[in-house]
């Protein structure tokens, strides 16, 4: 994966999902989440209807970029365009939020609980063999 700082034009990622983050011409990554106006209530991805309260209110707003790692796996097999072996975990962030993520960590230092922080890294490439980008968590 790829270190977001050399590249921050956002056109030049090549992101899988410009819905769920978001940088800045400075490199600053943002997790985007849902908020629910009428309970407070945080989701990842923005939920559309809010799963406490059941209200459609929800307002986007930034997550935190740092949390702790709840669990990972290592996959080994994927389809065509995902560079292997990649590691997908859930991150718990402070608020409350389990967000699912590549994880960028060596696989030999990954360990459940480590403090992970919001990048952004290749994951493959797209049909024309260009690299794919989307939100990953690296060691904090
Ligand atoms: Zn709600």
């Amino acid at each position: 994966m790829t270190d977001i700082s050399s590249r921050p034009d956002l056109e030049s990622l090549n992101l899988i999902s410009t819905s769920l983050v978001d940088v800045a011409t400075d490199g600053h990554i943002r997790l985007l989440g849902g908020r629910c106006r009428a309970c407070e209530d945080l989701s990842f991805p923005r939920a559309a209807v809010c799963t406490n309260c059941l209200s459609e209110d929800i307002e986007t707003v930034d997550l935190p970029d740092q949390g702790t790692l709840y669990s990972y796996s290592i996959v080994h097999q994927a389809p065509k365009g995902w560079n292997v072996p990649y590691v997908l975990g859930y991150v718990d962030l402070p608020n409350t939020v389990r967000v699912f993520a590549h994880i960028d960590v060596p696989h030999a230092e990954l360990t459940v609980d480590m403090r992970v922080k919001l990048s952004i890294g290749v994951v493959g490439t797209d049909p024309a063999g260009a690299p794919r980008s989307t939100y990953t968590f690296v060691a904090a």
